[in-house]
């Protein structure tokens, strides 16, 4: 007997019980009609609950969450639902039957501290733009890229607030239409073999860049890339930034060397061939160390990811370490040497007196202080 793919089904994840069209459960693509939800991201919602609890916990002004592109509500419900803290959540879509899936939702979890509003994204955010009225969380979950939408996100979240955006043009920020990265995220990325933290970062200096025309600062907490999103999370102070952030990543195609510099050159430091430049771009923090080893914390609080602990406790081995790493395979294919194991690696740069991690934005990644050079030759011996 086929199943109708608009059918509503209930599912549950983590504690929340969250009704979807039948179809996104068994189709490849979810379909949008009559509402999208993709099971793929639950692991993207885990962080982002574990991150908002995070957040809230040492947060003195009212706990209130807006998801302006909430689709049938999943992140917003769970919200609500799972961190018992919230005060008020209201989930926008335009999509109407998307809103009333969630109203469904809602009452299905018995939720008295949630509401809904269907309106354009942007239209919806300048409702809660004033003093008083804006969210100390504020959620901004596109098809595609974030940068539409992000002045009136930004002037939505309350001083001291968290704004979390995701992006899923993976093809623009990878590198294969440099014009329209331009002109989306104002800088263009390098083809790297840590092509997600270009990407990352390319968002976060395009979020800092829109935060600078309007007196505001940003300051990156935490920054999550899995499959096919990726999703920063920035603490929001409306102050002019005493700091500035924003500069390129120079990288050599020829002997691999990479640098994150606040001024351009145009050639490499260690070989002299020309350099390629990625940027402008966030060249400060990705991870907050206090706010990472806070959402540890609260993960016994939750049902989430046993993926969630591991990729933490990674991202807080390399809080303070330097931007850009270095992959297995680019030693050894450089060396012409079977790859080494990751922890031997590790081991050898600290022995040898660098500083030295794993990274949580690739499983065979490395941080270093240490240059591509010195590596080579402490690998060669
Ligand atoms: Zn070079």
């Amino acid at each position: 007997m086929q199943t109708n793919v608009k059918e509503i089904i209930e599912i549950t994840e983590g504690a929340t019980k969250i009704l979807v069209p039948c179809g996104s459960m068994d189709e490849k693509v979810p379909p949008r009609d009559p509402a999208f939800f993709n099971p793929m991201a639950k692991l993207n919602r885990d962080f982002s609950i574990i991150a908002y609890s995070a957040f809230w916990k040492n947060f003195q002004g009212p706990k209130i969450f807006l998801d302006g592109l909430s689709g049938l509500g999943a992140r917003g419900l769970r919200v609500a639902n799972e961190i018992k803290k919230t005060d008020k959540v209201i989930c926008n879509d335009v999509n109407p039957s998307a809103i009333k899936l969630c109203e469904k939702s809602a009452a299905i979890n018995n939720l008295q501290n949630f509401q809904t509003s269907e309106n354009e994204v942007c239209k919806f955010f300048n409702a809660y733009s004033t003093k008083n009225e804006r969210g100390s969380i504020i959620d901004l979950d596109p098809f595609g890229s974030p940068t539409k939408y992000l002045d009136c996100a930004i002037r939505a979240t309350m001083h001291g607030g968290l704004l979390s955006a995701t992006a899923t043009d993976l093809q623009v920020l990878h590198g294969l239409f440099n014009m329209a990265c331009k002109r989306r995220y104002s800088g263009v990325p390098v083809k790297t073999k840590y092509a997600n933290e270009i990407a990352l970062r390319l968002i976060l200096g395009c979020i800092c860049l829109v935060a600078y025309r309007l007196d505001i600062q940003i300051v990156p907490l935490f920054v999550d890339n899995a499959m096919h999103y990726y999703r920063t999370y920035v603490k929001i102070l409306n102050r002019p930034a005493q700091e500035d952030n924003i500069g390129y990543i120079l990288h050599c195609k020829l002997c691999g060397h990479r640098s994150i510099e606040k001024n351009q050159s145009f050639s490499c430091e260690l070989c002299n061939s020309k350099i390629d430049i990625a940027g402008p771009l966030w060249i400060g923090k990705l991870f907050d160390k206090e706010f990472v080893k806070t959402m540890l914390e609260e993960i016994p609080n939750y049902t989430v990811s046993n993926r969630c602990e591991k990729t933490l406790q990674k991202c807080l081995l390399e809080s303070d370490m330097p931007g850009t790493y270095f992959t297995l395979d680019e030693i050894a294919s450089k060396m012409k040497v079977a790859p080494i194991g990751l922890e031997k690696i590790i081991k050898k740069l600290e022995m040898a007196g660098f500083l030295a991690s794993q990274t949580s934005l690739n499983p065979t990644g490395f941080r270093t202080n240490c240059k591509i050079n010195q590596i080579c030759e402490l690998f060669a011996n």
